[in-house]
Parts: C-alpha cells; sequence; structure tokens
C-alpha cells in the first residue's frame, strides 16, 4: 500500500512480499482463536449464527481499520465458520467488470466473496457490483458502444466482504449497500502478548515472559508487527543467545534491528518531527504536514494518525495538530511549557 521508507520496513504494518507464506500459517483458524477485539467478535459471532439458523448468506460485511489489524483474517474466519467457500479478489487488481463475470458465476449459494484494498475499485466494476449485491443479478455487455446489448444473468445469494484503510474514500452508493460495518482498532498490549504467545507456541520458539512483553510493546498496536519482530528475534536469539528469547535477548535483537521503543516508524516519526521541528509543536493542518512529509493526507489522517493519537503523541484541536510532551522528550527535545498533555481518550 503505501510506501515506507526502508530504514524501519521492519515496523511497517503492510505486508512484506516474503510474508505471504508465513502469516498464511499464522492465521486462526476459528473465531474462538481470534484474539482481541471482543466487541468485533461477539457481534460477528451473533451475525454468523443468525445466518446459519436463517440458512441465508450473512449480509454483506466491511471491516476497516489499519493494515495489519486482521480484516484479511476475519474474512477468512467468517467464511469457515459458515462452512463456505471464499473467493479473494484484490480491489485495484480488477480492471473491467469481466475479470469478476467468472468468479460471480461460479459462486455457491452462501459463498463469501471477499475484496481487499475495496476503496481502489474503479468505478466501472462498483457499478458492475451493485446489482449483484442488492438482487444477485449482473448485467454483461455483450459489445461496446452506445447500441451495446446486454443480458442480465442470475448469481448465488452470496456474502461480499470487503476490506479497507480508509473509509473515507468508499463512495456512499458502495458503503450504504453493506449491512454490517466493523472497526479494527489497534491491539493493547495484552492483547498482543497473547499474540505473540501464540505466535510463538505456532513456530515452536522459546520465549519467556519479559521476552513477550518486550515485543508486544515495540509493535505498534499490529498483529502483523508482533509477528514479524518476533521473527527476526528469533533468528537474533538462535544466533546470538541459545535460542530463548529473555527480555533482555529481545532488547539487544530491538536495538539492533533498529525498532524503536515504542514501535513508532519512519512515518510516524517524520510527522512528529515536522510538527515539533518546523512548526514549532503546532497547531499545523493535516495538508501543510502532509506536503512536508510527502504522503497521502488520507494515508496520514487513517493509517498513522489514529496510532499516534491513540498513544498520546499528537493532538487533534480544531486549529490543528499538536506535538504532546510525550512526543518532544520521546526525541529528546525539552517540551516547552504550556504544551499540550496527551488527550486522554483515544481516537
Ligand atoms: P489485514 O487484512 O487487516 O491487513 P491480516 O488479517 O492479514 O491483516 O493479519 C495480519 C497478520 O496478523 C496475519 O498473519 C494474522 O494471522 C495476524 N493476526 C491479525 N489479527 C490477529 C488476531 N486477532 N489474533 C491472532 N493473529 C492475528
Amino acid at each position: 500500500m503505501t510506501a515506507t521508507a526502508p530504514r524501519h520496513e521492519i515496523t511497517t504494518p503492510d505486508e512484506l512480499p516474503e510474508e505471504g507464506p508465513v502469516e498464511l500459517s499464522l492465521r486462526p483458524q476459528r473465531l474462538a482463536e481470534f484474539i482481541g477485539q471482543a466487541k468485533v467478535k461477539d457481534s460477528l459471532r451473533i451475525y454468523i449464527d443468525a445466518a446459519i439458523v436463517r440458512r441465508e448468506p450473512l449480509d454483506h460485511t466491511l471491516f476497516f481499520g489499519p493494515p495489519g489489524l486482521g480484516k484479511t483474517t476475519l474474512g477468512e474466519l467468517i467464511a469457515r465458520e459458515l462452512g463456505v467457500n471464499i473467493h479473494t479478489k484484490s480491489g485495484p487488481s480488477l480492471e473491467k467488470p469481466g475479470d469478476l463475470v467468472g468468479t460471480l458465476t461460479n459462486l455457491r449459494a452462501g459463498d463469501v466473496l471477499f475484496i481487499d484494498e475495496i476503496h481502489r475499485l474503479r468505478p466501472i466494476i462498483e457499478e458492475f457490483l451493485y446489482p449483484a449485491m442488492e438482487d444477485f443479478k449482473i448485467e454483461i455487455r455483450l459489445s461496446d458502444g452506445p447500441k451495446a446489448q446486454t443480458i442480465t444473468m442470475p448469481v448465488e445469494r452470496f456474502t461480499l466482504i470487503g476490506a479497507t484503510t480508509r473509509l473515507g474514500m468508499l463512495t456512499p452508493p458502495l458503503r450504504a449497500r453493506f449491512g454490517i460495518e466493523q472497526r479494527l482498532n489497534y491491539y493493547p498490549a495484552a492483547d498482543l502478548e497473547t499474540i505473540v504467545r501464540r505466535t510463538a507456541d505456532v513456530l515452536k520458539v522459546a520465549i519467556d515472559a519479559g521476552g513477550t512483553a518486550e515485543i508486544a510493546r515495540r509493535a505498534r498496536g499490529t498483529p502483523r508487527v508482533a509477528n514479524r519482530l518476533l521473527r527476526r528475534v528469533r533468528d537474533f536469539a538462535q544466533v546470538r543467545a541459545d535460542g530463548m528469547i529473555s527480555e533482555s535477548v529481545a532488547q539487544s535483537a530491538l536495538q539492533m534491528l533498529d525498532v524503536d521503543q515504542l514501535g513508532l516508524d519512519d512515518m510516524d516519526s517524520r510527522i512528529l518531527r515536522t510538527i515539533i521541528e518546523k512548526y514549532d509543536g503546532g497547531p499545523v493542518g493535516i495538508g501543510t504536514i502532509a506536503a512536508a512529509v510527502g504522503e497521502d493526507q488520507g494515508t496520514i489522517e487513517e493509517v498513522y494518525e489514529p496510532f499516534l493519537v491513540q498513544n498520546g503523541f499528537l493532538n487533534r484541536t480544531p486549529r490543528g495538530r499538536m506535538a504532546t510532551a510525550p512526543a518532544y522528550r520521546h526525541f529528546g527535545y525539552a517540551a516547552p511549557a504550556g504544551i499540550a498533555q496527551p488527550e486522554l481518550f483515544g481516537n
């Protein structure tokens, strides 16, 4: 998705090219094994059980939230709980309706069509999906041009599960067609510790409570990052220690890997440093920050800012964004008198 500077590639929430197979092996197999996000899990359990009792497909479901928090995993879990097949597509890879015709006509009743990055669907694909989502029909154009003939074909009743990091970029008509909308939030440290313990179990890595806590603390609230840090620290432990990940082994490894104490990545740091160093701590408008750090404004608002606000580094005020005292201290500056304290509520 977004390009993060390589220096902090290790803490990027996006999937790295080589991570596909290992992520697959780490995915929980049942909804009950999915750690944390209790509200999301409880609601899904009810919707799934109700769909099973009514023998109907689950309502179209939209997951949104920053990368690496489990949207794809939940899509797969839903299909498994419902006992149906899942067909996976990525929004940007769909160029023309024809790319979906085969998949849609081959769906069996109740199947799941999962579309990742659904905010990046082309308008022509979105329009093609509307009747499929609403009336389980598709319209196929037989030729091009104004007088082109179309035929209407029925498809089986299915569930579309969409995943997006950018809810704000979804068009209102598409968003309105989802009956269920679930937001995923960053994971508290305790949940990340459980995830690290579970992954260590699957990968057969020896780790103690101190090592688990250290990795969880630096994982940016993100399971994907926690799992990646664990794998890298394991390599270090095998070569430099006796294979056992203790607190001190984890600390040395993460320091060597240049992972920030609190899991801030390069873009987080650039955003905060820009506010502190160029704009005196703010307030400064989001558009100005975006231009200064060379990142898309929407990505900052939906991917980076929630993490910084939740962790008390940034406040959103009506006049703009402001760095907080902990942000100053984190970068080794004395906080100016009267500087904002973190907001006590999350994002
Ligand atoms: P997203 O689709 O939101 O980018 P994924 O579903 O691909 O995230 O999850 C990234 C990785 O983190 C996967 O390997 C997944 O197994 C793991 N993961 C995510 N959420 C959880 C969770 N709640 N419990 C255990 N593992 C998780």
